[in-house]
């Protein structure tokens, strides 16, 4: 098989027009994946950092020493910023799922390291159902069972009790989130941090959204950082508020035992001596380059102020989301995460459905994000909800956003509520994703995990299904 060369001119309009299919990275108007801190001079410095480092491999940080000095930079940066102390240590890794299965993978170590009956025993992981697809997936890939906690459909968090509850000798890490992804409310970190410390087990935050905003969001919310006693490991993503380019999150330990745990060494092999801090052989070191430089050149005086106007831009959303009749917000927001249920306490006329709002949402230029209902176990069902992730540039735009959410709601109030269509799975299978994705989103709700998880890899296999091209 051969291809013909191109001039590279032609290549990079290829991908120019690639990139012209996707929704705005820049702007406002994407209310999740994407964090803009609407500063192209940031922009610039990493794309200039990631340019130098480009080449350089972080496999061997004793080689690229410019890799080991980068990494203790922003570990050093986050222990300051997260309250850690002089004993603090940790790693920059990939992003906040590999932050959070590494977490898991070195409290599953020691637990099994603590008794000699535990070798190749499973030990269990204790989270609210908020808690990040990262710990299942830690768990699916290293043999932990999941033990969930359900959590109040009101406030969006789990008691402290019920965690703790849950917790024993088979718990080899109790998660907690500050705040967690699907409602953007801090769970209760003191209580459950204390409570597992008592019972020696470990105890980490997923700060991975939270990490680089909390900090500089100006209420008096209890600590939930390193300040904490008991919490035993923290993510905190860099390529989220650290308005790096995807690729870079810091993971913290609060003693330098359980980092140690996370490592991977080995010599079984005729080739160089292995040793791997992360999940990675080969690395790219661009992010983490762009990280530092980013936060360099913001400094914490730049971070808070663009946490200012991410904090007061989602205070005029809530307000206004407030007053929007047949929505409600899902409990008290710490962050700049909101999530947008049915109010039920209004007629059925009056009701906004989350999913057929999000349509017309879209339809108006602004993209939210879908998230389905869910059963919890052993606790009350949480409802339908768009979500939005609020970034500072969506502050100059704000009002514009109002006005989209009120009109859209007021397009669909009193429709009923999106429906499953069981034909729908297989029209989405043979002709793609229709642009009114309420019927798709209520029609994954409904079906049984065992039926919706091989559907969901069908359709992300086949976008990828290399005779489609
Ligand atoms: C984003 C996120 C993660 C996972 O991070 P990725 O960078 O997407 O891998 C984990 N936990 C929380 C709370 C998050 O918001």
């Amino acid at each position: 098989m051969s291809t013909a060369a191109r001039p590279a001119a032609d290549v990079l309009a290829d991908l120019t027009a690639l990139r012209a299919g996707d929704p705005p990275t820049h702007g406002g108007r994407v209310l999740s994946y994407v964090y803009d801190p609407g500063r192209p001079d940031l922009d610039a410095v990493a794309a200039e950092a990631v340019r130098l480092f480009l080449p350089v491999n972080g496999l061997d940080p004793t080689t690229f020493t410019s890799v080991a000095a980068l990494e203790r930079r922003l570990v050093a940066f986050a222990r300051d910023v997260l309250h850690g102390d002089a004993g603090t240590v940790g790693s920059v890794t990939s992003g906040g799922t590999e932050s959070c299965m590494l977490a898991v993978k070195s409290a599953r170590d020691l637990w099994r390291a603590a008794d000699p009956g535990r070798v190749h025993a499973r030990a269990t992981l204790v989270l609210p159902t908020t808690a990040h697809p990262a710990f299942h997936k830690a768990a699916q890939y290293l043999d932990l069972d999941v033990v969930p906690v359900p959590v109040d459909p009101v406030t969006g968090t789990p008691s402290a009790a019920d965690v703790l509850a849950r917790v024993d000798d088979r718990t080899a890490l109790v998660v907690v989130s500050a705040p967690s992804y699907p409602f953007g409310v801090v769970d209760p970190v003191v209580e459950v941090a204390a409570g597992a410390a008592e019972r020696g087990v470990a105890c980490h935050v997923d700060a991975c959204i939270g990490g680089w905003v909390l900090p500089w969001w100006g209420d008096a919310a209890a600590p939930w950082d390193l300040a904490v006693e008991g919490v035993t490991s923290i993510s905190a993503d860099l390529h989220k508020f650290g308005y790096a380019p995807k690729g870079a999150s810091v993971l913290l330990y609060r003693a330098p035992e359980r980092h140690r745990a996370q490592y991977f060494a080995t010599t079984a092999w005729p080739g160089y001596p292995v040793v791997n801090p992360t999940m990675l052989g080969s690395r790219g070191v661009g992010a983490m380059a762009a990280a530092w430089a980013v936060l360099e050149v913001l400094g914490t005086d730049g971070l808070a102020e663009l946490v200012a106007t991410t904090r007061r831009t989602t205070d005029r959303l809530l307000a206004a989301a407030s007053g929007i009749r047949g929505l409600r917000v899902v409990g008290a927001p710490t962050g700049p995460l909101v999530a947008l249920a049915t109010d039920e306490s209004v007629p059925p006329a009056e009701r906004v459905d989350p999913f057929t709002f999000i349509d017309e949402v879209r339809r108006r230029g602004w993209l939210l994000q879908a998230q389905p209902a869910m059963d919890q176990p052993g606790g009350a069902p949480l409802p339908r909800t768009a979500h939005l992730t609020v970034t500072a540039v969506t502050g100059a735009i704000v009002e514009e956003l109002v006005d989209a959410l009120v009109a859209a709601a007021d397009a669909v109030r009193g429709r009923p509520a999106a429906v499953p269509d069981p034909s729908l799975a297989g029209r989405v299978l043979s002709e793609g994703l229709p642009d009114e994705l309420a019927g798709v989103m209520a029609t994954l709700e409904a079906l049984p995990a065992e039926v919706v998880h091989p559907l969901l890899v069908q359709v992300l296999a086949s976008a990828i299904d290399p005779s489609r091209e």
